[in-house]
């Protein structure tokens, strides 16, 4: 299978290239991504045959189906990696939390967030082809607090690729911040930004983008790749755990193979949800995506109105930090699909310049085909948490802005599916204040007095933070971040 640019040809970079060329160079002509050229089609027979199989099993016919240019052998080490999740045969078990309403876990990997799914894989892929073709990598991740840990935990002590992380300060929890600033592989360097999460992934984009930068790696040998959604590797180990969790709907009896459900997914760069519309354009019977906002509420418009508008906008800090994100990444790739590569060029130009882009009533139409969507305020947030527990259901505040959306936005009784995407452990402060009402907790208080309320141990891997040695001092201006990198490599080769 081949992939295609978003926004078209400049003659000078690849038409179209392999799987492999476009997760080592994710970035395409005129600021464009790489998507595949056509879906592969998994219609009833494919999901019939897949019921009694477990993830691994499915994730390989899946790619199989994509028809990929990557070894069988690092496949199977790739996917062997789900093994160290807390069930090794389900990374991603599907939790009945109402009639109607199934919760799938995707945070059962080492770093308790949905960002191990996909990033576990793809650090094997990724570091096996470097390895393959001889070349050194730079892989650069922005942040929000839950790629960076996943990037660094998959991508640690891993020949031919280096990490350089970069996160806002005091944009993240301190489970995050320390799950980042404890890594101590001299592969891995994780750098503290004055900003939020939106101004370190746009610096990433221009050093991504940079000639200079580009050619100061040259001299050392080392290419550029990022860990970001923008790289397709990563969307392909999504797509899976949305079939994987339909699946799973059908063998607990609730659906019959074939009918239709809601996905429920709470978005910030729209790889999770851009995961289900694939899924769902590659024959997974869905109703429609639920897109789960908080109030960075520029999707709900985008998708309600068909304006997607940022130009007042400036990034409001939530309780559900890792969808703090005004500019999602992949609308670009639904755009493409939906629309060609010309208006999708036309309306990110326009989203560049303008801050703002409007579809016509027609594209707003096939938007509203798939999509509905709805944003939820911490306090609402706040509410949806207490009432789950109440019902024997913990959650974190991002997989509650989906409880928002399936009351409001379903206008049949189907069954939905919410995408939990993060632990308990990983915003505790949130949780502890909807259960207990007291404030200000750090998040070591806050872990312990969740644990003591609902019952349950705080992981080893969480408390084992708090002891550890922080390594990663770096917090700088954002003009500096050029500088600093360099710096890294300098003293790594
Ligand atoms: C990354 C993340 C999201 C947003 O996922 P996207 O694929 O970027 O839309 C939501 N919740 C949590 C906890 C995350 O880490």
């Amino acid at each position: 299978m081949k992939f295609i640019e978003t926004r078209g040809n400049d003659g000078v970079s690849p038409k179209s290239v392999s799987f492999s060329e476009a997760i080592l160079g994710p970035m395409s002509s005129f600021g464009g991504i790489y998507s595949p050229e056509s879906l592969p089609k998994l219609g009833h027979d494919f999901l019939a045959e897949h019921l009694d199989k477990d993830y691994q099993t499915l994730a390989r016919s899946i790619l199989t189906a994509f028809e990929i240019d990557i070894k069988d052998t690092v496949i199977d080490d790739a996917l062997a990696l789900y093994e160290q999740f807390d069930d090794a045969t389900n990374p991603a078990p599907l939790v009945k939390v109402k009639d109607d309403l199934y919760v799938s876990e995707l945070w059962h990997g080492p770093t308790r967030a949905f960002k191990d799914m996909a990033l576990q894989p793809f650090g094997k892929v990724l570091s096996s082809l470097a390895q393959d073709r001889n070349e050194e990598y730079l892989i650069m991740a922005a942040t929000s607090g839950d790629t960076g840990p996943a990037a660094l935990d998959t991508f640690k002590n891993r020949e031919n690729v280096r990490v350089v992380c970069l996160y806002p300060d005091g944009g993240t929890s301190d489970v995050q911040r320390l799950q980042m600033v404890t890594e101590s592989a001299a592969n891995l360097k994780v750098i503290g930004i004055h900003g939020d999460f939106d101004d370190a992934q746009s610096a990433l984009k221009n050093l991504l983008g940079s000639d200079t930068f580009n050619a100061k790696l040259k001299e050392k040998n080392i290419s550029l790749s990022a860990a970001n959604s923008v790289n397709f590797g990563r969307i392909i180990f999504q797509l899976m755990y949305h079939i994987h969790s339909y699946l799973e709907l059908v063998r607990q009896d609730a659906i019959s193979l074939g009918d239709k459900i809601y996905l429920d997914v709470p978005s910030g760069n729209f790889g999770n949800a851009l995961g289900g519309y694939y899924a769902m354009k590659m024959g997974l019977p869905v109703e429609k995506i639920l897109i789960a906002s908080n109030r960075n509420n520029v999707l709900t418009d985008f998708i309600n109105k068909g304006v997607y508008d940022i130009s007042n906008a400036s990034v409001i800090a939530t309780t559900s930090p890792a969808m703090d994100i005004l500019k999602s990444s992949n609308v670009e790739r639904i755009l493409f699909d939906l629309f060609g590569t010309e208006r999708t060029k036309e309306l990110m130009q326009a989203l560049d310049n303008e801050k703002k882009y409007t579809l016509t009533q027609s594209e707003l139409e096939q938007i509203q085909q798939v999509f509905m969507a709805d944003y939820c305020t911490d306090d609402e947030g706040k509410e949806y948490i207490q009432s789950a527990f109440n019902q024997g259901y913990l959650m974190d505040p991002h997989t509650a802005t989906c409880f928002k959306a399936y009351d409001s936005c379903r206008d049949k009784p189907l069954k939905t599916i919410v995408y939990s995407t993060a632990e308990w452990t990983k915003f505790s402060p949130t949780i502890a204040n909807a259960l207990t009402g007291e404030t200000d907790s750090s998040d070591i208080d806050a872990l312990q007095k969740i644990a003591e309320k609902a019952n349950i141990e705080i992981p080893d891997s969480i408390s084992d933070l708090f002891r550890k040695e922080i390594t990663q001092n770096s917090v700088i201006d954002k003009a500096n971040i050029e500088t600093e990198i360099l710096a890294f490599l300098e003293a790594k080769s």
